[in-house]
């Protein structure tokens, strides 16, 4: 027994290394030992970039330049005997961290725990029995089973290879998919030569293949390469960059301020040591250096929101990428339609052919005209469905009396025909066994399979109608075949044309023999004729393509069907006018370097291209973000991995969908639904606007701080605010409204407006105008108060209570702003605002810790605030409503007037 890595594995053969292995291929290992085996090598994971621990976290927080900045305050006011202001200090410093400290730990755990949904799962062979387990749990010695599109989970040693290839471009940059078998090599051989070998992070392409785990995690050959670039740091999401920033515009306008108090103060001889804790608290109150944490907080509680809507998204980034997108390229099959196939119709040389019963039913008959047959009893229509059922890779079993069937339902619905007609592919198989397939290229548009037939081989061939059609010199007529004129041709090609248009989907089938194997598959064929199926729209599809359309976005079917059916089935989801049928065929875009003005305007504005490869995919991606569109692309298919990556929003199928195509992806739909994308669209406009709520009710709240400092300096007032209650405010009592405001609904309006820009800024010209207008009526109410509060009490401006008004009315002020914060469409009374209940939980919160201020003794005692009369109170409340009550005018008066221009000096401050 020995789970180390054996050396060289490719240069032993299969034997050698399952002994060494000690397990038997048939059963694969016990649960119990694969777990003891995993207690030993650890997880089959790549460690990540250093993990960070919660002690990690907590310690980060202290690192802060506002930290720096308190501790030093603290430590003056000790060494001047302000030994409660110290205290106070330290408190806030305290609390300030762990603020921070728990919401980056929840933002941590969030992601930690959405990442677990995005795992990938391997299919090994443990206790004699298949299962899907997660890969992070494959042990070396595990029997792993792949199929074409699968991720490979280890390291393996190729057992027994069928067709098998894999894309091994991740780790040799080589794009052609590379052969396997499971011959021993040479020690020396090259990575990319070992072609019994299978690794980490690459992917297989073709075939299947049972193997053996030699090496997991870090030992992998990913794992030495990810080893060596540890350490890299991880980048932030451009919002997040773009929040980092923002703080910092603030910056010269505060040195200003601090200037300005300091020097004041310091003219009219006041105490030198509250000027400099001022100017520090008003440097605290202007960074907003908690911003980016919860932005983090936001975001990751919107991925949260889109995976309970079954779109899970693989990273923070995506989420602000989703609030932008304009383009939804989608698929047709299986997103927009059921992908629940049923053959309805054959046309054969001799006539046409309806096939009765729905879905997976493998009841049904043959309708001949007026005439219906249980049985084929004709010889054309007998081998069509033979060929139907020999080409395919699809299987239909009976569990538990339900059908239950495997593989592309296109196929599958071919197999059920060919039950119908009582042609069944194991027996079939028994008297022509398969010898070689040629598999299904979306490229080449057909698939063939060879068949052992009296000593010669019989090729079945389906495929696109055009490319089968064009391959064929014959057509098959009952019991013989005649040759088949152009003239033929164009018929054919018509009648499949007629078909699609009635929104079917047309294959083509055709057959010939040939002497080898070796013989080319597409060449001289005869053609049996063409099969049709039915595949429903989605009930919710056009109601969803109404809503997307309405919000600005253009969404693009990109399908490999035909352009008759794609043109029906657009129609009927609403994708397309009635009177408009232009559909852009993929070939067409086969020269995208060259592209006139006018095809660039023609493919921008199209809604639906058809017979499209994935190359074709790739360009139409190119096509709409050299217009600077934000471009989401579905796909499913190992093909479709590149483009999955060149779209800004790649969308993979999780049901469909390969892992290949889910692991290029940066959204993976869990239920196939376009719905779906709509609502994680919706969701990511929510989050941008939700963000841009909070940075502007901090900042603005901000400003108000800074201002009501300076416009008192410059009047020659003492102080309305104390230093250590503008932390209070900023370190306490604003932080729950803001997180708040990030957990807001959508207005209704958000999705009957166009996208935002990808390059709009999270606050506009607009925004900051609003944010010096907030700012300075919060301050002139705060003032105000102050000089109410000055001609109430006999120790004027300078008593305890009159600074507890002036702190008071900032502290409501402030509170009452969030409700300014609602979009300019909203009601002023039902918005989603006043619908959000943590909104009110946090105003109640801030409120009682206000108001408790006043009466808790050490607090009082340490903000310097005294307990007012109810007069006073009443000045509180009116003064502290008033910028509520302004805002909500100029919010009225944007609605109904538009928005004007100001171009204020405050923006030219910041933006020239
Ligand atoms: P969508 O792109 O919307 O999923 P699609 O399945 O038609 O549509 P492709 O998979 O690219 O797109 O297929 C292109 C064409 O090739 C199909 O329209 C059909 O004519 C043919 N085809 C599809 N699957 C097979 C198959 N398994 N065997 C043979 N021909 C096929």
């Amino acid at each position: 027994m020995d789970e180390h890595p054996i050396q060289t594995p490719w240069a032993k053969s299969s034997d050698e290394i399952v002994a060494h292995y000690d397990v038997s291929v048939d059963e694969g290992l016990s649960e119990d030992e694969a777990e003891r085996r995993r207690e030993r090598v650890g997880p089959n994971a790549l460690r990540e970039a250093e993990q960070r621990s919660w002690l990690g976290v907590l310690v980060d927080q202290f690192k802060s330049f506002i930290v720096l900045l308190l501790a030093v305050a603290g430590v003056a006011a000790f060494a001047l005997n302000e030994n409660i202001e110290g205290v106070a200090i330290f408190v806030v410093l305290l609390i300030n961290g762990l603020i921070g400290f728990v919401t980056e730990m929840r933002a941590i755990k969030s992601m930690e725990s959405l990442q677990e949904m995005v795992e990938i799962e391997a299919r090994v062979r443990r206790a004699g029995e298949s299962r899907d387990v997660p890969a992070e749990d494959l042990v070396p010695g595990d029997i792993v089973v792949l199929n074409a599109g699968n991720v490979v989970p280890a390291d393996l040693r190729v057992i027994e290879p069928s067709k098998l290839q894999a894309d091994e471009s991740a780790l040799t940059g080589e794009s052609v998919p590379v052969g396997k078998t499971s011959d021993v090599l040479e020690e020396e051989v090259p990575l990319a030569e070992r072609e019994n070998m299978l690794y980490k992070g690459t992917s297989v392409t073709r075939g299947t293949a049972e193997a053996i785990v030699v090496a997991t995690g870090m030992d992998t050959e990913l794992g030495k390469i990810s080893a060596s670039l540890q350490g890299e740091a991880e980048e932030k999401t451009p919002l997040q960059q773009k929040l980092d920033g923002l703080g910092q515009k603030l910056v010269p306008f505060l040195l200003v301020v601090a200037a300005i108090v300091l020097v004041s103060g310091w003219l009219r001889g006041q105490d030198l040591y509250l000027m400099v804790e001022t100017a520090i608290a008003l440097a605290i109150a202007t960074i907003p250096e908690g911003l980016p944490v919860v932005a983090t907080l936001v975001l990751a509680r919107g991925m949260w929101r889109m995976a309970d809507r079954n779109a899970l998204i693989n990273n923070l980034a995506s989420v602000e990428t989703l609030g932008s997108t304009n383009v939804i390229c989608t698929d047709k099959t299986g997103t927009l339609t059921e992908n629940k196939m049923t053959v309805s119709q054959y046309e054969l040389a001799n006539g046409s052919v309806a096939v009765t019963g729905t879905g997976l039913d493998t009841e049904g008959t043959f309708q001949h005209g007026d005439e219906e047959r249980d049985q084929p009893q004709d010889p054309a229509l007998q081998e069509a469905l033979e060929v139907g059922v020999l080409c395919n890779n699809a299987s239909v079993t009976e569990e538990d009396g339900e059908t239950v069937v495997t593989g592309d339902p296109t196929e599958a619905a071919l197999l059920i025909a060919g039950l119908k007609g009582g042609v069944d592919r194991d027996g079939l198989l028994e008297s022509m066994p398969e010898a070689r397939e040629v598999s299904f290229d979306p490229s080449v548009k057909m698939m063939a399979t060879y068949h052992e037939l009296n000593g010669s081989y019989r090729v079945a061939v389906k495929g696109a109608p055009e490319a089968v059609v064009e391959s064929s010199t014959r057509l098959v007529t009952g019991d013989d075949t005649e040759a088949l004129s152009e003239d033929d041709k164009e018929e054919w090609i018509r009648k499949s044309e007629n078909m699609a248009e009635d929104g079917l989907r047309v294959l083509a089938l055709a057959r010939k023999d040939v002497k080898s194997t070796d013989a080319p598959p597409y060449e001289e064929l005869s053609l049996l004729g063409l099969v049709a199926m039915i595949d429903p729209p989605r009930k919710e599809v056009k109601s969803t393509i109404k809503n997307c359309l309405d919000a600005g976005l253009r969404i693009v079917m990109v399908t490999g069907d035909h352009p008759g059916t794609a043109r029906n089935i657009a129609r009927s989801v609403g994708l397309m006018d009635p009177e408009d049928d232009e559909v852009i065929q993929g070939s067409e875009l086969d020269d995208p370097e060259n592209l006139s003005q006018d095809e660039m305007e023609r493919f921008t504005n199209a809604s639906v291209f058809a017979r499209v490869s994935p190359e074709n995919k790739l360009d139409l991606i190119g096509i709409h973000q050299a217009v600077g569109s934000i471009v989401a692309m579905t796909g499913d298919g190992v093909n479709d991995a590149p483009a999955l990556k060149r779209a800004d929003i790649g969308v993979a199928m999780g049901q469909r969908g390969t892992q290949v195509a889910q692991e290029a992806s940066d959204m993976i739909l869990r239920d196939d639904n376009f719905t779906s994308i709509y609502h994680a669209i919706r969701e990511g406009r929510i989050i941008f606007r939700n963000i841009r709520k909070f940075v502007l009710y901090l900042m603005s709240c901000n400003l108000s701080e800074l201002l009501a400092i300076l416009i008192a300096a410059l009047l020659g007032f003492p102080l309305p605010l104390l230093p250590l209650q503008i932390l209070f405010l900023n370190v306490v009592t604003d932080i729950f409204p803001a997180f708040a405001l990030g957990a807001c609904g959508g207005s209704k309006e958000i999705m009957n407006t166009p996208p935002r820009g990808p390059d709009e800024p999270i606050l506009t010209r607009t925004h900051w105008t609003e944010l010096g207008l907030y700012g300075t009526m919060i301050a002139v109410a705060t003032v105000g108060a102050f000089v109410i509060g000055g001609s109430m009490y006999a120790g004027g401006m300078g008593a305890d209570e009159v600074v507890t008004m002036s702190f008071l009315t900032l502290a409501f002020a402030q509170l009452w702003h969030v409700f300014n914060m609602r979009e300019l469409t909203s009601g002023i009374v039902r918005n989603e605002v006043t619908a959000n209940a943590y909104v009110w939980g946090a105003l109640g919160l801030s409120a009682l810790l206000v108001i408790g201020t006043l009466y808790l003794p050490g607090v009082s005692l340490a903000l310097s605030t005294a307990p007012i009369g109810f007069e006073s109170w009443l000045v509180v409340l009116g003064m502290s409503l008033l910028p509520l009550g302004a805002g909500q005018v100029v919010l009225e008066f944007r609605r109904r007037f538009g928005t004007p221009n100001l171009g204020t000096r405050l923006e030219d401050l910041l933006f020239d």
